[in-house]
């Protein structure tokens, strides 16, 4: 079968490190106070960032971030099991030419270090469920809910990976860890 997966925030930590890399930001090139409202739902309101600060540090710092982005625990492990078990292996990102140079040799030069197994490679897309689509994906893992349900709109489907800010979605099927993922993939597919 053909699995689409997403990549920030469902095989490598982005937001973690956006959250550690933005407080350094705002002390050092803002001159703020970093961090301000932990509790805040997306990075900038932590920060008391408008969207132009947001812009400014995409554009000085997000290649950096998602370059030295942490793997999640057993990714490569249960992506490259998937991939030796004779499923096609896509990767479907956002990630935009906007605040990276090359997206798409960002994310394959990542896959690469990390020794992930993939057949193909899409980024900066307009819309993921045509990718889905194009590429007969028969299961497709994000962590966010918009893509989920667009994707799962198409017929095709979906698992939310759990993430910070997904927690009250229920639509979905979720998977916590990428263990868990496997254990699924294996029961309702080949089981
Ligand atoms: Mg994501």
């Amino acid at each position: 079968m053909v699995i689409g997966i997403d990549m920030d925030d469902t095989i490598c930590s982005t937001n973690e490190l956006i959250i550690v890399e933005a407080d350094k930001y705002d002390k050092e090139v803002l001159g703020g106070t970093g961090v301000k409202d932990v509790k805040a739902y997306e990075f900038a309101d932590m920060l008391g960032w408008g969207k132009e600060m947001k812009g400014q540090f995409f554009s000085d710092r997000l290649e950096h971030i998602m370059a030295n982005a942490e793997i999640k625990e057993n990714a490569k492990e249960v992506i490259n099991k998937l991939y030796d078990e004779g499923n096609k292996i896509i990767f479907i990102s956002f990630r935009k030419a906007k605040y990276i140079k090359d997206p798409y040799m960002l994310t394959k030069t990542w896959l690469d270090n990390h020794g992930v197994k993939y057949h193909d490679i899409f980024t900066d897309t307009g819309s993921k469920v045509d990718e889905c689509v194009d590429n007969n994906v028969t299961l497709f893992i994000d962590d966010k809910e918009s893509h989920c349900e667009e994707v799962s709109n198409a017929g095709i489907d979906v698992i939310l990976f759990t993430n910070a800010y997904n927690s009250e979605e229920k639509r979905f099927v979720r998977k916590d860890t990428w263990t868990e993922v496997y254990d699924y993939i294996q029961e309702k597919y080949y089981g």
